[in-house]
């Protein structure tokens, strides 16, 4: 891959969709032309306790996504385009300003559309930048913009949504989903190298954390990745967070097998074979976690710099 410049806006590679549309000209599949657009910035408190620590994640959310999903609970920014048009350095003062008010880390949500402008941002916010920076993606990446992002990603969290391709294909649009993502998490691996967490805060400062949301009549499908990163992934490795939280947002409800929560069976199915499995370095939630409190206000907050 060539090196990603604003150039590659105009024959856009960034992600697996790899529609080499002129983005000058039109957008692709994630919704996005050349302009960076945001809808927040602001410390998070909902990560998970290595990331948001005690004072809050610094993240800014982008708008548009390379994935879509039908039951994204951020649609109002990842697909009906809500946010407010940013310049690279607006977004490096935006990164300096959320390490000045305490943000353990810069927690770039969904970022991968923007990359020409975020690369640019954080090339010139680096000489004041003290905090780790962390990829906050749906895991559907090329392993060649990866490796680009040596140097500037210190903690990878990607989501590893399906296993099977009519899942994908039926939710996300994306029938190469798990080929796809499962490269990219290996390339986040092998760049980010095994997790290191500060001894005394238990913030993480390098490494990997492995996201799966468990779906609604899907625990085999769940299984089944389990199983893969059993078998494919190195030990210690990389933290794995089994969340508990679906809910059927934005358009589940055309999808009758997903349009529920999941069951406090389901879950704990999941949970009992990561256990069986040994994949016991990460965190698991509440069942009773499925609240809304996870969805942010979508209000612009901390992008006047
Ligand atoms: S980033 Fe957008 S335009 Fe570029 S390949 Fe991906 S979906 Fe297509």
């Amino acid at each position: 891959m060539e090196p990603i410049t604003y150039q590659t806006y105009r024959n856009c590679t960034l992600c697996p969709r790899m529609c080499r549309v002129d983005r000058t000209r039109t957008p692709g599949f994630c919704g996005c032309r050349d302009q960076l657009t945001a809808a927040r910035a602001a410390l998070h408190q909902w990560e998970e306790p290595c990331i948001s620590g005690t004072s809050g994640s610094g993240t800014v959310f982008f708008t548009g996504c390379t994935l879509r999903c039908c039951f994204c609970q951020n649609f109002s920014i990842s697909q009906e385009g809500f946010g407010r048009e940013l310049s690279a350095s607006q977004l490096a003062r935006i990164f300096l300003s959320l390490q000045d008010k305490g943000a353990h880390n810069l927690n770039l949500v969904t970022p991968s559309h923007f990359l020409p402008h975020i690369l640019d941002a954080l090339s010139q916010a680096r000489p004041a930048l003290t905090i780790p920076v962390v990829y906050n993606c749906g895991g559907y990446e090329r392993p060649e913009t990866i490796d680009a992002l040596a140097g500037y990603v210190d903690i990878y969290l990607p989501d590893l949504k399906y296993f099977r391709s009519d899942y994908s294909r039926e939710y996300s649009q994306a029938k190469d989903y798990f080929q796809k993502a499962s490269q990219a998490i290996l390339r986040m691996i092998r760049q980010a190298g095994p997790p290191i967490l500060e001894p005394e805060s238990g913030l993480m400062k390098k490494g990997v954390i492995i996201r799966h949301m468990v779906l609604p009549g899907a625990k085999e499908d769940s299984v089944k990745l389990l199983h893969w990163m059993k078998e494919s992934l190195p030990p210690g490795g990389y933290l794995l967070s089994l969340l508990s939280q679906y809910t059927p947002f934005y358009h589940a409800e055309s999808h009758p097998k997903i349009n529920r929560r999941i069951t406090s069976y389901e879950y704990r199915k999941v949970v009992d074979e990561a256990i069986r499995l040994g994949l016991t370095h990460g965190f698991m939630q509440e069942k009773s976690s499925a609240k809304e409190e996870y969805t942010p206000p979508f209000n612009l907050e901390g992008l006047d710099a």
